[in-house]
């Protein structure tokens, strides 16, 4: 039995080193990831939902690893922010988005604006603000067309320097929206103190529409809440036509889902475009 117990304990060492040794192998993949130009953004259209016409699109990270394939956010972004590496995931993320905006309005494609994701981490880092502006500023972006989405937990705990950093934001010309709302922390007060400019209904409250009670509760108290505020508030996750009609008729400006399109590569979504206008 000792002897067992020995092995079992061997055992378990063995695979968490196997595992720490992937999790290592992984962060120096990434880390070189960037520099060799491993990393894709696609994107996704928003459409007005009155309008039917594409708003915007969201900008969404990918990597193309070398042996796995197409690597999805989810499966690198929480170790890029643990390792610190998102700080400059992000900002190759902000600078292609911008270099993105400027080669398609000189090929006379207008996306009104291109939202980025901006994780607590990056904006909390002191020089933030400085680095957006020099994302503008070398990529020639006009900052009317680019929008930056925060987490709650970027927002947490309303402070001077908060609220400084995001009026120096503003000041730059672009706009702030909320992703995710009312799946972080429940503090209101930011709301009332920030210069934000749209909110975004989390998937999670969307996908179980019309059906779930609580959830036309939920949807419907957040967009009532966004507009007196004068907010513009986007449905995240639109996979149905009775998702996109209860959202329209609750009076969303936006939405986003795969009913209209999932994420997709710079030439597809360029595709998209096209069609959806010709339609
Ligand atoms: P998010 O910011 O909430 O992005 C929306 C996610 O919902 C995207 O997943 C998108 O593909 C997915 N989605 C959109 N419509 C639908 C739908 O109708 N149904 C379903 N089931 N899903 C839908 P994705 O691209 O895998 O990104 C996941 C998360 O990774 C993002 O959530 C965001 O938190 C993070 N992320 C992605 N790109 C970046 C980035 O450049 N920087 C940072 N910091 N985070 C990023
Ligand atoms: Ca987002
Ligand atoms: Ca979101
Ligand atoms: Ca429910």
């Amino acid at each position: 039995a000792k002897e067992g117990g020995r092995n079992t304990f061997q055992f378990f060492t063995a695979e968490m080193d196997v595992r720490a040794y992937e999790r290592l192998l992984l962060e120096n993949q990434l880390r070189r990831a960037v520099e060799r130009n491993e990393l894709a953004l696609y994107y996704q259209p928003q459409i007005a939902a009155g309008s039917g016409r594409i708003i915007g699109a969201e900008a969404l990270v990918r990597w193309r690893h070398p042996e796995k394939g197409l690597v999805p956010p989810i499966q690198f972004i929480p170790l890029a922010e643990e390792s610190g590496l998102i700080v400059d995931i992000g900002n190759w993320v902000l600078r292609e988005a911008c270099r993105q905006q400027v080669a398609w309005r000189k090929a006379g494609l207008i996306i009104p604006r291109i939202a980025v994701n901006i994780s607590a981490l990056q904006f909390r880092r002191s020089g933030f603000v400085a680095l957006v502006r020099r994302a503008l500023a070398e990529t020639g972006a006009d900052p009317n067309g680019l929008e930056l989405e925060l987490t709650e937990s970027a927002l947490m705990e309303p402070t001077d320097d908060t609220e400084r950093q995001l009026a120096n934001l503003k000041d730059l010309g672009l706009s702030l929206s909320l992703d995710d709302f009312g799946t972080g922390y429940s503090n209101l007060a930011y709301l009332k103190r920030y210069p934000l400019d749209q909110l975004k209904i989390d998937r999670s409250f969307i996908r179980d529409l019309p059906a779930d009670a609580e959830d036309v509760a939920i949807t419907s108290a957040t967009l009532s809440l966004g507009r007196s505020l004068g907010l513009t508030v986007v449905a995240e996750g639109v996979e149905t036509p009775a998702q996109r009609d209860f959202v329209t008729n609750i009076g969303c400006h936006a939405m986003q889902g795969f009913l209209f399109s999932p994420p997709l590569p710079v030439a597809e979504f360029e595709a998209f475009v096209a069609e959806h206008r010709a339609a």
